[in-house]
């Protein structure tokens, strides 16, 4: 896995492939120590390449161990072929042959979790997107799709259950007792989307009948320890199948669909065609271990994979640079289905918090791309927030510009006309703008310009003619290597809210909100017969992917909060008040002047805590102070400290101007019914749970509160809601210390609590932050192996306990680095996602912007970088 001079790769230089692999047949031989590969692939010429001459190069890592290779049968010889470190090239190949190859590998040695590995007794794969290549020689691209038939052969002891892709067409037993399963795949598909597994696994079965009457059979594997943790999986799953008949008319293929919980893998899960591997973070979930965040979590995942069999199988990428296809278009699915099953302003509310806190720092940071990047070294790279969440955002506008039902017809086009094709983001949107006779031309722009647009909003009312002016100017600044970017399609829905509360009619029809595609780089809108000024309700929904500014009086805002008709901009006008008291109260901090609270604002939060009439979902996200990340990505310069103490501030001021209410407000929300991950109970106990933060800011009383809960709590959302309130608050450390130790204990045989044990500890913003961390990293509880343990405890330190990571003499940055660099040789993928961090470092004040920067020159000079760590590193410098 070390590359010493990685080549980038351009969108512009794609070609088909030379030749096609019509069938794929492989069979592996596991052992203890290693496994035999035995692929035979059955290839022809592909007519469509403009070479048809060319020799046949197979991808193969420098894993493999060549045994054997053979053409019809017949052995080649050395002369025949070319071995280099990353390929297998034959010359003289007829139009039509059968090529064999036999290699060996040693996937217990595999620490990188890409291809074939061991994850604590269990074999599993992770192909997506390069991993078939460190498994066997293959066309590993996603434009050959093959029919893939797979024999496994394995000891039947210490692994009874052999999984692949497809159905389950032949088994038996060969000798010392070892026994085989043969799985054939009839689906045509790319060798990313191969799974194996093998092990000692338990198995959770429940049916589902398609809307054309079909049986499929539903499968959850995990070990025997976790069979009680399924139960949501299951469901989410039929709920999935069920929605994406209604939604968009797909029905599931094969004749059963299985799941499989592993410990150790790198992203959250994988969609292999009929055998998805999950992260057991996102498919295990039981009141006692999980939380309802992460029972949502698992509901959105097990979904969108199930989706991708659609949208991403069926129809999959011509290549890497078309991952929004996939995966903007999967992740738009999820969010429309998480919105059907829970609250939809509370799912579009979250997944745009999101979106600001995090896309938005990327489309600002040196990594910026646009949603289909045209350039890359290492395509791991770029499984990012702009190809997944700003892809989605894209998507969303297409439905927004079109309308239901000309979005359904054009998805309807797009999975009929591409059903086992390999396509491209054109093919897509072509579809999109075929169906619908809108033009798109000027949208496409979304998917090749980076950066996140701004709009400014300026109005002008006109008393005597009674017309109300918006003015919209667009722009979006530079990113690395785009500059004078033309202006996007912007759809801006909008509002008039009267001074009664009431939306205006905004023209003659009596449209109360429209969406206006703005598309030049300024555009006026004017509205007659206005009698009075009204507030603009801009943006409703969130209904592009900007930074949109007006300039809201702060009684202006505090009447949107009231009033507006959409649930989203609601919220969003308390967040920008919110935004606007602590950006005052940060300017103070830095400039060492006395801290007062702005009287408006902690009204504002005493009138919502009185409203028992209020959805409490909605409350508890409008009582949400922004984020600390939130903070650093609106600023110019990130002066964490004085993020942290303004904030703090706030917080504190909040809790003692609305102590009766809140403790008011905790004990009216006290659960009476049984637990259960349904969303009017997740959002009673998220919105106590906040009360509870805000009342450990008060000496003493938070304190006994937060114990109780700690040690009353039926559920593991208010068990770690109280865990986290004791750890970070100053009076409560000896409270802390023994929940810490009791929860530690009550869960030692539960990895997931355990993990979450770790983040708690990781986002203390106790001081000696780094202290703690080096001390747990000590322990039992964590494993530098495991991606779950590393993102629980370094991940968490470095991006979400900025006061402690950001210590002025530089030691959290020096943690990140060492650690980066350990992992540069353990596992690359986790690695490259641990530098973010360090990317920002020109938005910091000295001295930290020159101790980070220093930290990310130590790992340049590193030798032996991978290309996933030197890309980012080298970007960022
Ligand atoms: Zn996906």
């Amino acid at each position: 896995m070390k590359d010493a001079t990685p080549q980038t790769i351009y969108l512009k230089n794609y070609r088909v492939p030379d030749f096609l692999i019509d069938n794929t047949d492989l069979v592996f031989d596991l052992h203890k120590d290693y496994c035999r590969v035995t692929s035979a692939l059955t290839l022809r010429r592909n007519p469509d390449s403009q070479n048809q001459t060319a020799a046949l190069t197979l991808n193969g890592g420098s894993g493999l161990d060549l045994q054997r290779i053979e053409r019809d049968g017949q052995a080649l010889s050395q002369e025949q072929y070319v071995r280099t470190e990353d390929a297998l090239t034959i010359s003289q190949m007829p139009d039509n042959c059968v090529i064999t190859t036999e290699v060996l590998i040693k996937p217990h040695l595999n620490t990188t979790m890409m291809g074939l590995y061991k994850s604590r007794t269990l074999y599993c794969t992770q192909c997506e997107a390069e991993g078939f290549r460190n498994i066997t020689f293959y066309l590993d691209r996603p434009d050959v799709m093959s029919e893939f038939t797979s024999k496994l052969i394995a000891d039947r002891q210490q692994y009874p259950v052999l999984l692949s892709n497809g159905n389950a067409i032949e088994q038996g037993t060969v000798d010392d007792g070892r026994h085989y399963v043969v799985w054939h795949d009839p689906f045509k598909k790319p060798a990313y989307l191969f799974a194996l597994v093998a092990g000692d696994l338990s198995v959770v079965e429940d049916t589902f009948t398609t809307q054309s009457g079909r049986d499929i059979r539903l499968q959850i594997f995990v070990e025997q320890k976790d069979l009680n943790k399924c139960d949501h999986a299951m469901l989410s799953l039929k709920n999935a199948m069920d929605w994406d008949e209604q939604t968009y008319g797909r029905e599931y293929d094969l004749d059963r669909f299985m799941i499989v919980a592993v410990d150790d893998f790198n992203m959250g899960a994988m969609e292999n065609k009929g055998l998805n591997i999950f992260n057991t973070s996102a498919v295990l979930a039981n009141p006692q271990t999980t939380t309802d965040a992460a029972f949502q979590r698992v509901e959105g995942i097990v979904a969108h994979e199930y989706f991708h069999n659609w949208s991403g199988n069926r129809v999959t990428c011509r290549d890497w640079f078309q991952l929004s296809l996939k995966e903007g278009f999967t992740v738009y699915r999820d969010a429309q289905f998480s919105a059907d099953m829970n609250s939809s302003v509370v799912k579009r509310i979250e997944d745009v918090v999101y979106l600001r806190t995090y896309q938005f720092a990327e489309d600002a940071g040196p990594m910026s791309h646009p949603v289909q990047p045209d350039s890359y070294m290492e395509i791991n790279n770029f499984y990012t927030l702009t190809v997944y969440e700003k892809g989605a955002e894209v998507v969303g506008m297409i439905h927004a510009l079109l309308g239901d039902k000309k979005f359904r017809q054009g998805s309807d086009l797009y999975f009929s006309r591409h059903d086992g094709q390999a396509v491209t983001i054109e093919e897509f949107v072509g579809a999109m703008e075929e169906v619908s006779g809108t033009d798109l031309q000027q949208f496409r722009r979304w998917y090749k310009q980076s950066g996140t647009p701004v709009v400014e909003v300026q109005s002008t009312y006109n008393a005597e003619a009674k017309t109300y002016s918006l003015t919209f100017t667009q722009s979006c600044p530079n990113t690395p290597g785009q500059s004078h970017k033309k202006p996007f399609i912007i759809p801006i829905k909008l509002g008039l809210v009267g001074a009664d509360g009431q939306d205006l009619p905004l023209n003659s029809k009596g449209d109360q909100s429209i969406v206006h595609p703005l598309s030049q780089a300024t555009e006026t809108l004017v509205f007659e017969n206005i009698s009075e000024p009204p507030v603009p309700s801009l943006l409703r929904g969130f209904s592009a992917p900007v930074k949109l500014n007006y300039a809201y009086t702060s009684d202006q805002l505090a009447h949107l909060m009231t009033h507006d008709s959409d649930g989203f901009n609601r919220w969003d006008a308390g967040q920008t008040l919110c935004f606007c008291v602590l950006q005052q109260l940060i300017e103070n901090q830095i400039a060492g002047r006395e801290l007062v609270m702005d009287k408006q604002l902690t009204e504002v939060f005493a009138s919502l805590l009185s409203d028992h009439s209020l959805d409490p979902a909605m409350v508890n996200l409008m009582l949400q102070l922004p984020s600390e990340a939130q903070l650093h990505e609106r600023a110019d310069i990130i002066h964490v400290q004085a993020i942290h103490r303004a904030r703090q501030f706030a917080r504190k001021s909040i809790a003692q101007a609305l102590q009766e209410q809140l403790l008011h407000t905790y004990q009216r929300l006290t659960e009476t019914e049984d637990y259960a991950p349904v969303s009017q109970q997740i959002a009673r106990r998220a919105l106590r749970n906040t009360v509870l933060g805000y009342l450990m800011q008060i000496d003493n009383i938070g304190v006994d509160l937060a114990w109780q809960q700690f040690n009353s709590a039926n559920n593991m959302t208010d068990k770690a809601a109280a865990l986290t309130a004791l750890v970070n608050c100053p009076a409560a450390q000896d409270k802390a210390q023994q929940a810490l130790q009791a929860f530690e204990q009550q869960y030692a045989e539960e990895t997931l609590a355990i993990n979450l044990w770790l983040q708690i500890q990781a986002t203390n913003a106790q001081p000696d932050g780094l202290q703690r961390i080096k001390a747990l990293m000590e322990t039992s509880a964590f494993s530098i192996n495991n991606p779950n343990k590393v993102r629980s405890l370094i991940g968490a330190f470095c991006a979400s306990n900025p006061i402690n990571f950001h210590e002025l003499d530089g030691s959290g940055y020096q943690f990140l680095q060492q650690q980066i660099i350990q992992l540069n040789d353990l596992n690359p993928q986790v690695a490259a996602r641990l530098v973010t961090p360090l990317t920002r470092w020109k938005k910091l004040p000295e001295p930290n912007r020159r101790l980070m920067r220093d930290a990310l020159q130590q790992i340049a000079n590193q030798d032996g970088l991978v290309k996933d760590v030197r890309e980012i590193v080298t970007k960022s410098l």
